[in-house]
């Protein structure tokens, strides 16, 4: 996953016209290990392995043990610890797996909002209500229960979630002795999203500002998200990596917030639900795989009427501290 990109370098000179220019191999120091977004359970998000001077940055640690096996075994074929992890958000698809990192490698630190203060006393408390039911409920399947059974450890000891480094403004910080441009997007995908943009790679990581096939709004302030998105845009990045989905070069990038925009301006016109589901399908078609398509129907669905067209209340909900 990690790719070679040759930069001409211009060499002194250019004046005369004498010099040629130099070619330099750089290797970018960053790898992807992709999440998914299966149709029968919950997904995982995107983790991006950084290498820094201390050791490995992970940004974000999925939700399903598999995952975190495959974030485990990459940093032991590297030979080098995980110094840091990153959330980009308390979203559990993309911090469930902070707790088997730590578990191996006790010393790493957390950097994150402290978004999941306000979650943790509403969103996930009312999951955690939810969870107990379901476990009881026979008709659950097994896989499902092993999902809600490792939730609600993480649940049950938030300190699995919190940062121990909490982020609670954007700033250019030294993380595990690497630069690293830190933004804090408050009430977007949750009440204060972090991602980050590395300079010396031309690279933006973030999150769930970017999700290929559908935004995951459950917890979104839609005002608050378009604003981010412009931040984003703001960067000089040529890469970007999404929380969920594959790379975007910027064009890719224009053309998904151009649908998000279009989604959250149809969803709060009155025009037909099924219209803003189909506009939103037609925009980001080349970000849609054909197996995907009834789920995005579905989703697309739902966050219209539970955040885009509910009461003015619920629809303000995300975008003040708490989200409740
Ligand atoms: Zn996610």
């Amino acid at each position: 996953m990690q790719r070679s990109i040759l930069l001409v370098v211009a060499a002194a000179g250019l004046l005369t016209g004498a010099a040629a220019p130099k070619v330099k191999l750089v290797e970018p120091s960053y790898t992807l290990i992709p999440g998914s977004v299966p149709l029968d359970k919950g997904p995982d998000g995107n983790s991006i392995f950084l290498d820094a001077p201390q050791g490995l940055i992970v940004v974000d640690t999925g939700r399903h043990p598999e995952h975190a096996e495959l974030l485990l075994a990459y940093a032991k074929q590297r030979g080098k610890p995980i110094a840091v992890i990153v959330n980009t958000h308390w979203h559990l698809d993309h911090t469930t797996g902070n707790y088997d990192i730590r578990t191996a490698y006790p010393r790493a630190q957390v950097y994150a909002t402290t978004a999941i203060e306000g979650a943790l006393k509403s969103f996930l408390q009312r999951g955690r209500e939810q969870t107990d039911k379901r476990l009881a409920d026979p008709k659950t399947p097994a896989d499902v229960k092993a999902q809600l059974i490792r939730a609600r450890h993480r649940l049950d000891n938030p300190d699995t979630l919190r940062p121990t480094v909490p982020v609670t403004k954007s700033a250019i910080m030294k993380i595990a002795g690497r630069k690293l441009d830190v933004h804090v997007a408050p009430y977007a995908a949750t009440e204060a999203d972090l991602w980050l943009y590395v300079p010396d790679e031309g690279l933006a990581i973030v999150g769930d500002l970017v999700v290929d096939i559908v935004p995951f709004m459950d917890t979104a302030c839609a005002e608050g998200w378009q604003k981010a998105l412009g931040e984003v845009a703001a960067t000089p990045f040529t890469r970007l990596i999404p929380g969920h989905g594959a790379p975007m070069n910027r064009d890719q990038f224009n053309q998904w917030r151009k649908a998000f925009d279009n989604f959250i301006d149809c969803g709060q016109s009155i025009r037909l639900k099924e219209e803003c589901v189909a506009g939103w399908k037609r925009d980001a078609a080349p970000f849609i795989d054909a197996e995907h398509g009834d789920y995005v129907t579905e989703a697309a669905g739902y966050y219209l009427d539970t955040r885009l067209r509910s009461s003015p209340e619920e629809r303000q909900k995300y975008c003040k501290p708490g989200g409740v």
